[in-house]
């Protein structure tokens, strides 16, 4: 099954610039097969566990977050890029490889205490994951796990996220391939 999901991501080489393999998922979500052998494999993971919703970083992610919150019978929150969310916010900027990156939250998403679940489609230098669960966190949240579809476990995300002490949750990986 990790096989048959991993052969439904295409992987683009030097994109968006050179050196860089990009493993993009729009392959897998627009496959019947592919999209409904994600979604089950998260559904099943996190009806067992207590969360009361769903947190998605822009953009794939939000596409994981309303179907699982869906499945989960819970919300779904958010997080987006800078100056997109037309309510008032809480933000946090991060560094990127050259520069910085700014992530926002409505004010009001989250309720304090609230379990969350937090998606996004892939685990690069968990940079961007580690952002959003401190705008969570800051927020009121307890981020229960960080769900991914795809892990790059030599960037080495995974171990960044838990040396911050979040728990993270993989389907596939791309180890040098
Ligand atoms: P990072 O903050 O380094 O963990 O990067 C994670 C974010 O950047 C995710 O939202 C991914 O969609 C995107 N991303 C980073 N590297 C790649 C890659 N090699 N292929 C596809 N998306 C990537």
């Amino acid at each position: 099954m990790i096989d048959k999901i991993k052969s439904k991501i295409r992987t683009i080489p030097n994109f968006p610039k050179e050196g860089i393999q990009f493993r993009d998922v729009t392959t897998l979500f627009q496959d019947d097969e592919g999209l409904k052998l994600v979604v089950d494999i998260l559904a099943e993971r996190y009806k067992k566990q207590d969360i009361d919703v769903v947190v998605g970083i822009e953009a794939r992610g939000f596409i994981l977050c309303g179907i699982i919150a869906r499945e989960l019978g819970t919300g779904c929150v958010l997080v987006r890029k800078k100056g997109k969310l037309p309510f008032a916010t809480k933000s946090i900027t991060y560094d990127l490889e050259y520069g910085t990156d700014t992530l926002e939250i409505h004010v009001d998403a989250i309720k304090k205490g609230q379990k969350v679940l937090l998606i996004d489609d892939l685990l690069a230098t968990g940079g961007t994951a580690l952002a959003a669960a401190e705008l969570i966190t800051n927020a009121g949240g307890i981020i229960q796990e960080i769900a991914f579809v795809i892990d790059l476990p030599e960037i080495g995300g995974k171990q960044k996220l838990a040396d911050k002490g979040f728990k993270t949750f993989n389907i596939v990986e791309f180890d040098g391939e």
